[in-house]
């Protein structure tokens, strides 16, 4: 995975993912990052990158030319790599669709990535016109820059990187990955102020665990994030019918046994 950052303050981009699981996957070359700084493609003699928005208006916005011609120069580069597919060039803005993991499951199968961060009140619309195929948001409120929502999806798009985590079944269980919120984890010691690990945790009983997890994750979910819950359930009805089957297995076992006592 290739990501290329269009963006004024690319020092902010890099220190930000040079660290922990990104910075291992970028040192292991699993991911690149190509962070651009826009202002070094401005025609303007005092390198200047933003104006006036026309029409009057509170702040200033940045040109449409430095931008187009980073946007190029990386396409430049991704082209001598000899790639034909046009890359996806996601504009970071707060009208854009809201990011979900679902998403960073689907980008995480480009090859490469541009971002575009915009700063002061954003961007000129005609070059956003120009170059961009999607526009994403990180939540219903206004940040200074792109930068931070750009590392935000860069991070969570590594994770769904085949080889980016020691162990990919932990991208597939953590939240959100299936509706479903993650269940309680525990580490030693087995017992911490006076509260203990759940029994089924230490019963080497994979299958066990399993359900237990599953039935964690339905509570939590169902507690939390109702929304989430119904999603889950319209999607998996199987499960409920397969666990009533089992209820009324296990009633009437009770029964039986109850009965040869007497
Ligand atoms: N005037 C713009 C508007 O009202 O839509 C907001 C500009 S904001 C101050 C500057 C830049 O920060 C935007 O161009 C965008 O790149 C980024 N940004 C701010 N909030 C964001 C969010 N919630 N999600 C993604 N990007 C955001």
């Amino acid at each position: 995975m290739h990501f290329h950052v269009l963006t004024l303050f690319p020092d902010m981009i890099t220190q930000g993912l040079n660290t922990s699981i990104t910075g291992r996957s970028i040192e292991s070359g699993t991911i690149t990052l190509n962070a651009v700084n826009i202002r070094d493609y401005t025609v303007n003699k005092h390198k200047k990158v933003d104006d006036y928005p026309y029409g009057g208006g509170a702040g200033m916005l940045m040109q449409a030319q430095p931008v187009y011609d980073a946007y190029r120069a990386v396409m430049k580069d991704i082209q001598a790599r000899g790639k034909e597919k046009e890359p996806r060039v996601i504009y970071l803005t707060p009208q854009g669709t809201v990011f979900k993991q679902k998403m960073a499951k689907e980008l995480a199968k480009e090859e490469d990535i541009i971002f575009l961060c915009g700063h002061y009140e954003g961007i000129d619309e005609r070059v956003l016109e120009e170059i961009v195929t999607d526009y994403i948001s990180i939540g219903d409120y206004v940040l200074t820059g792109g930068e931070l929502p750009a590392m935000v999806l860069m991070d969570s798009i590594s994770r769904m990187v085949p080889g980016v985590l020691g162990n990919q079944e932990s991208g597939d269980s953590e939240s959100h990955s299936n509706y479903l919120l993650e269940y309680p984890q525990y580490s030693r010691p087995e017992e911490w102020m006076g509260k203990k690990v759940p029994q089924v945790l230490l019963s080497g009983d994979h299958a066990k665990v399993d359900e237990w997890r599953l039935e964690q994750s339905l509570q939590r979910t169902k507690e939390l994030r109702p929304d989430l819950y119904d999603k889950w359930a319209a999607e998996n009805e199987e499960y409920f019918i397969k666990k009533a089957k089992k209820e009324e297995r296990k009633r009437r076992n009770e029964l039986k046994k109850q009965k040869q006592k007497k």
